[in-house]
């Protein structure tokens, strides 16, 4: 077990599956005490008992991530308990329906926005005064694909994310000078539970879309938590302000040969 996060305190939203739950399972295993976050409170059991059974460090805190109270309680509660944030990973986030838009249903919308954008906001918000208190700390918000490009029918998740780079950018100008990194992560298509299931509903979309992945298959979510986890650590330390793709070269762009 490698140890870069020994005796770090790393907060990891969207936990309770897919990109989260192999997040937090990666910081535990360099050592992290994770404290994992997620609306899904039998989904944050499972992820707690996978990284209790493999020897880790866990508390899990059930909070919606667009509810302020939620998120600002999250952050008192570790500053209580430890006195320390030295990492966080905003993640969890949601697709939401698939419209044109003018089709789309303004509360889908805001919804989209709420769980996906506001959510990154308010971590933030109440992440950063901990970790410029200390002089240091890193950030790593979830992103996507589509945050650089134009999904149809997507364009609540396209405007979030392109937001959540965005917001990424200016907390990494107001706080780089204080020690503190902020840096956003864009998968591409990776098979979550979420994902493997549609594919399942929809085989010839999904063969498809493999497809015109130039490594043509589709992500795991440890390839996402371990670009997570680079970011978030000492290995980067030079790095600020980015977006760091992680999609099998989707968004390579032009032709294969
Ligand atoms: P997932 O559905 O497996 O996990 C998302 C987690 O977020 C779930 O455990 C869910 O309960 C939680 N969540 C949803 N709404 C919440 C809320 N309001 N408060 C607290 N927790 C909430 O999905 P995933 O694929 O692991 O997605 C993780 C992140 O990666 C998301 O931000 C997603 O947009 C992004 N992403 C995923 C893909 C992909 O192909 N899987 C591609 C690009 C970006």
């Amino acid at each position: 077990m490698s140890s870069e996060f020994q005796d770090k305190v790393v907060l990891v939203t969207g936990a309770g599956s897919g990109i989260g739950r192999a997040a937090a399972q990666a910081f535990a295993a360099q050592g992290a005490l994770v404290y994992a976050g997620d609306l899904n409170a039998e989904g944050l059991e499972e992820t707690q008992g996978l990284i209790t059974a493999a020897g880790g460090q866990v508390q899990i805190a059930r909070i919606d991530v667009s509810d302020e109270a939620d998120i600002a309680g999250l952050a008192a509660r570790i500053d209580r308990e430890i006195g320390r944030l030295d990492a966080a990973f905003n993640n969890a986030g949601i697709t939401g329906p698939t419209h044109l838009i003018e089709d789309y249903p303004l509360e889908a919308f805001d919804r989209v926005i709420a769980i996906n954008l506001r959510s990154v906001f308010l971590g933030m918000k109440h992440q950063i005064p901990l970790m410029k208190r200390a002089g240091s700390g890193a950030i790593v918000n979830t992103a996507s694909v589509a945050a650089i490009t134009g999904p149809g029918a997507m364009s609540a998740y396209a405007a979030s994310k392109h937001g959540v780079l965005g917001l990424t950018r200016v907390a990494a100008m107001e706080n780089a000078a204080h020690g503190v990194r902020v840096n956003a992560l864009a998968p591409g298509w990776t098979e979550t539970p979420m994902v493997v299931a549609n594919s399942a509903q929809n085989p010839a979309f999904a063969e498809l879309a493999k497809k015109a992945i130039p490594a043509k298959r589709g992500g795991q979510p440890a390839e996402l938590a371990d670009a997570a986890v680079w970011l978030a650590g000492p290995h980067a330390s030079y790095v600020f302000g980015q977006l760091i793709v992680v999609d099998g070269g989707m968004t390579i762009g032009g032709f294969e040969p």
